[in-house]
């Protein structure tokens, strides 16, 4: 018997246990099981070992930066403390100079990804999404642009009165280079009515993932838990997303995001704990056996939770972030950004060896002043007699318009 079977003889998880052991996919019952189990430990052991399996002692990240250039969304999510009706104080919406500007603001470490989400915009027109990724992609060439969830996708097609695999096709050849994992939230529609109820539904926000998959756009799922659902809608939703990538293997990767009561409609909602935070990510890495990443997102688990989901089933930390505002805007307390060595140091610190990736997880190449030399396939060489002279004080990427930023 193998040491991962020894741990469990006499636990009511072994049959599990033998599956992953022989690299079996799990029903939608032993997700239930998993969730239902009082050994976390146990869990959190049986995703370790499909995690090393898949990505030995490597612990990922990478350096982007959020930028959200509207908060202004018809819509009014229960779960959402950061959008604003238009007219309400603290709405806003950038201009594309505006959004090309704060994308430049506080750029550091050479950013090799723009994260790009916002609001659903009442009245802004189909050019204005294709305008700022060309100015965004004309400004920051060789920046991988992750641009737009399921959500908004739906909503930019509903604008231009397009099919959705057109809009996608547009979006693409502006820039769109990849798409976030947003808006997902539980695919159950019981739970959708109450923290999203206007929202698309989950059957819609897969048949436009699947559209970007089939359409090239490589995509990312999120799960949104902690806040009305069961532990049978999480299986669902983990079950739902597993299935869909068998179809396109289209997925990047599987971030959970755990809801965030404070200055939402759902301010009762009690926080999960930390624990939960940990089996999420463990029962994600199990159920999820064709989905490559399983993301513990550090500004959402704190910094402190964080490395230990690296035991737990997670290979990837997420980003440098630069400056979130979604989840500050409900309660928050993590720093809105980090930089390169503190996230090294906390991938470091849980005994993973750091590994900056680029969009595609290939390795970021940088000189010994932090310059990116190569990332999402692009070379930056070229531009390194450009680079600023002097100490790396902003040890950009070597696109010289940003190194002034
Ligand atoms: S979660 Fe998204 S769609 Fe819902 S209100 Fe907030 S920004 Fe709008």
């Amino acid at each position: 018997m193998s040491n991962l079977l020894e741990r469990f003889a006499g636990s009511p998880l072994l049959s599990i246990a033998e599956k992953v052991a022989e690299n079996r996919r799990l029903s939608f019952d032993d997700g239930v099981a998993l969730f239902k189990s009082p050994d976390v430990l146990g869990v959190g052991a049986l995703a370790n070992h499909v995690r090393e399996k898949k990505h030995g002692n490597t612990g990922y990240y990478n350096v982007n930066r959020y930028l959200n250039p509207t908060n202004l969304c018809w819509v009014d999510c229960a779960l959402c403390a950061w959008a604003r009706k238009p007219g309400v104080d603290g709405g806003y919406t950038m201009s594309i100079e505006e959004a090309v500007a704060e994308s430049a603001a506080g750029w550091h470490d050479g950013i090799t990804e723009l994260h790009i989400v916002g609001g659903l915009h009442p009245s802004l027109p189909y050019s204005w999404y294709l305008d700022l990724l060309r100015a965004l992609k004309a400004r920051f060439p060789g920046v991988h642009l992750k641009a737009w969830t399921m959500v908004e996708i739906d909503w930019i097609a509903r604008i231009a009165k397009k099919d959705v695999a057109a809009v996608i096709g547009d979006l693409k050849h502006a820039g769109m280079d990849s798409c976030p994992g947003g808006g997902a939230e539980i695919f159950e529609k019981r739970v959708r009515d109450v923290i999203c109820r206007d929202k698309i539904s989950g059957e819609r926000w897969l048949d436009v993932a699947r559209l970007c998959h089939e359409n090239g756009v490589k995509t990312n799922v999120t799960m949104l838990y902690g806040s009305v659902e069961t532990v049978e809608d999480r299986v669902d939703h983990l079950v739902r997303i597993r299935k869909l990538q068998d179809e396109t293997h289209g997925f990047l990767g599987f971030i959970p995001l755990a809801f965030h009561p404070e200055e939402t409609q759902l301010p009762d909602v009690p926080a999960a704990t930390g624990l939960t935070d940990l089996k999420v990510i463990a029962v994600a890495r199990l159920m999820l056996d064709n989905v490559d990443h399983v993301k513990a997102y550090w500004v959402q688990i704190g910094e402190k939770l964080a490395p230990v989901a690296l035991h737990f089933g997670a290979d990837d930390l997420v980003g440098t972030v630069t400056e979130e505002t979604i989840t500050h805007a409900a309660g928050a307390k993590t720093e809105s950004g980090l930089s390169r060595t503190e996230m090294e140091r906390m991938i470091r610190g849980a005994g993973r060896e750091p590994f900056e990736r680029d969009a595609f997880y290939e390795r970021v190449v940088r000189d010994p002043l932090g310059r990116v030399l190569r990332a999402n396939r692009h070379d930056f060489e070229a531009c390194l007699s450009a680079a600023p002279a002097g100490p790396p004080v902003h040890p950009s990427s070597l696109d010289p318009a940003l190194a002034s930023s």
